[in-house]
């Protein structure tokens, strides 16, 4: 079975490249039947926070990234990467190392003088002296000095690494804590891992790993390291470039599959469809149409498919993820009508869900003023025959629903000669405070007849 991971360290941000990643990951495993898994990798004690933590688990719910398994910590598991550490040393494939920094600090130094590359020489691998007194050593893995490694990268294609050109790694800090390399691959070892697929700014790290699962005796799974995500200028996406972190996304009035769509295509193509649901994702995604080259992330094209997704979502999702923005607005959801209602009317109009919210207002809250634009066009001095008949008529109204509202505003203008723009206008204004809405019968008919009496009133008044 395909069984493929997130692993991203909580020392920051869920940062829209991991996001990336982790969708990546998702798809594929979803594509093939397989599973995904979560696991956090939070060995690195000084920089991880619990904070970070909480803001993947958020942000991988609020995508709807579900996993089958997970979360996992890896500080959960230090008794296990001991393990494999004893046994690497009882294979004679690990050994500790005493070199303090500024001994490495001068080795590399002297490196440099020769115009070498710097690179650990290896000075403790065959020690079998007295170990210097006074030094927490740290242990290194004995990386093979001939041969090379071969890497049949889903994206990248062949990668040929020389061991000679590979240094001792190091495998537990100074303090006994494993490190990154080794805990992801007894990790992606232990957890069955078929498919690693990470940023290729691990790919450095990959040959060393491809050695240590050899030496645990491991299966080696494929790899696929996926560029990194650029900001419009070309550099590394960082925080000088906006809204890096998902939850910013979430915040600015993204839909989850709009960020999610936008990030598949991202780096992998179809054709030339821009828009895809979450199905047709996990139809069509593969590594073959994965670009080996970085992308740009571009916010105008997010904010277009954003808006495609909020044309086409199922009524009740977004209502869903729009209600915590009418909230902000400050609008009781209790006091008008059903959200779903409002946000299927609205969805033509609205580029994110912050613009829909703030255009939905009137559903649900009253006000004391009209748009003063909007007032002195279309209400004063104009308005007054128009807005008191159709009051009128539509007090009148036993069945409140926009058919039988148009056909009074109809019914209105042709009493008294005019446009129905000349009876619609003034009445958009009356019950919605401004000159923009959607249909003025359907948005007439959701505002609710008690509603939009009192404001034709007001309007009157
Ligand atoms: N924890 C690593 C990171 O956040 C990812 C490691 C991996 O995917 O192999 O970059």
């Amino acid at each position: 079975m395909i069984r493929t991971r997130f692993a991203p360290s909580p020392t920051g941000y869920l940062h829209i490249g991991g996001v990336r990643t982790a969708l990546y990951s998702w798809l594929y495993a979803k594509r093939f039947g397989g599973e995904f898994i979560l696991r956090i990798e939070d060995t690195d004690l000084e920089r991880s926070t619990e904070e970070s933590v909480n803001a993947i688990l958020e942000g991988m719910s609020w995508l709807g990234l579900d996993y089958d398994q997970g979360p996992i910590y890896q500080t959960h598991r230090f008794e296990r990467y001991k393990e494999v550490i004893d046994d690497l040393f009882s294979k004679g494939l690990a050994y500790y190392c005493y070199a303090t920094p500024e001994e490495l600090e001068q080795m590399r130094e002297e490196q440099k003088a020769r115009g070498e590359k710097p690179r650990y020489d290896g000075r403790y691998r065959d020690f079998d002296g007295t170990p210097p007194e006074g030094i927490d050593p740290v242990i290194r893995f004995k990386n093979p000095v001939d041969g090379e490694v071969v890497i049949d990268d889903m994206v990248k294609g062949q990668v040929v690494i020389n061991n000679k050109e590979l240094d001792d790694l190091i495998i537990a800090r100074s303090d006994g804590t494993p490190t990154y390399n080794l805990t992801v691959v007894v990790d992606d070892w232990d957890m069955g891992v078929t498919h690693v697929i990470r940023g290729d700014d691990h790919l450095n790290n990959t040959p060393r790993q491809i050695n240590l699962y050899q030496a645990m005796g491991a299966s080696i799974p494929k790899f696929a390291h996926i560029p990194m995500v650029l900001g419009e200028d070309g550099a590394r996406l960082s925080k000088r470039h906006g809204a890096v972190s998902v939850l910013q996304y979430k915040e600015q009035g993204f839909l989850p599959e709009a960020l999610l769509n936008y990030l598949v295509r991202l780096g992998w193509s179809h054709g030339d469809q821009e828009v895809f649901t979450i199905d047709e994702m996990i139809n069509l995604f593969d590594f073959d149409s994965v670009n080996g080259s970085p992308s740009s992330f571009d916010t105008v094209k997010l904010t277009w498919i954003n808006e495609q997704h909020i044309k086409q979502a199922d009524a009740e999702h977004l209502a869903r993820h729009l209600a915590p923005f009418m909230t902000q607005e400050g609008c009781d959801l209790t006091q008008g009508p059903s959200l779903a209602m409002v946000a299927d009317l609205l969805r033509d109009r609205a580029k994110t869900l912050i613009e829909m919210a703030q255009s939905a207002t009137y559903f649900y809250n009253d006000f004391t003023e009209f748009e003063a634009g909007a007032a002195k066009k279309h209400l004063r001095g104009v308005a007054e025959e128009p807005l008191q008949k159709l009051l009128e008529k539509l007090s009148s109204l036993d069945t409140w629903e926009a058919h039988a509202i148009h056909e009074q505003i109809n019914a209105t203008a042709e009493e008294l000669e005019v446009g129905m723009g000349k009876v619609g206008m003034p009445l958009r204004v009356a019950i919605t405070g401004g000159g923009q809405s959607p249909a003025i019968d359907a948005t007439a008919e959701l505002i609710g007849k008690e509603r939009c009496l009192t404001r034709i009133q007001m309007a009157l008044d």
